[in-house]
């Protein structure tokens, strides 16, 4: 069984669907767990099991209660969250967001497309290549 998760911290329902709609059609099938702001994430990770087996974040940035930014900050603070990859994946193409989260170590950022089969053609390669291709730390 594949046990390595993608969580998704997302605040949007459709977005939501877009990103589970394409991974469904990956050859992957990993699980995934949706929270809707950085605070439920953080909690969510706070938890050795829920640690262990999150191999990605997709990262939305706007957010209440805590957003994408805060989260990107806050995980600074806890050397095994850091290491999962974070995928910002977000409406915004202001330079200020893309340059403050790689400021605050995000992995790559990514504009959500507009036009739905480009979404799902995003979420694919996102997914090949940071769950397929890419390795991370295991912890322990
Ligand atoms: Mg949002």
């Amino acid at each position: 069984m594949n046990e390595e998760l993608i969580l998704i911290v997302e605040d949007n329902d459709d977005d939501v669907l877009m990103i589970k709609r394409g991974l469904k059609k990956g050859k992957l099938g990993n699980p995934v767990h949706r929270v809707t702001n950085g605070a439920e994430a953080l909690e969510y990770l706070n938890n050795n099991d829920n640690l262990s087996k999150t191999k990605l974040i997709l990262l939305d940035l706007n957010m209440e209660i805590m957003n994408g930014f805060e989260f990107l900050h806050r995980r600074l603070d806890l050397p095994k969250v850091k290491n999962i990859p974070v995928v910002v994946l977000t409406s915004s193409i202001r330079e200020n967001d893309i340059q403050k989260a790689y400021d605050l170590g995000c992995n790559s950022y990514v504009e959500k497309p507009l036009d739905p089969k480009k979404f799902i053609e995003a979420i694919l390669s996102i997914e090949n290549f940071w769950i397929y291709f890419s390795r991370i730390p295991e912890v322990s």
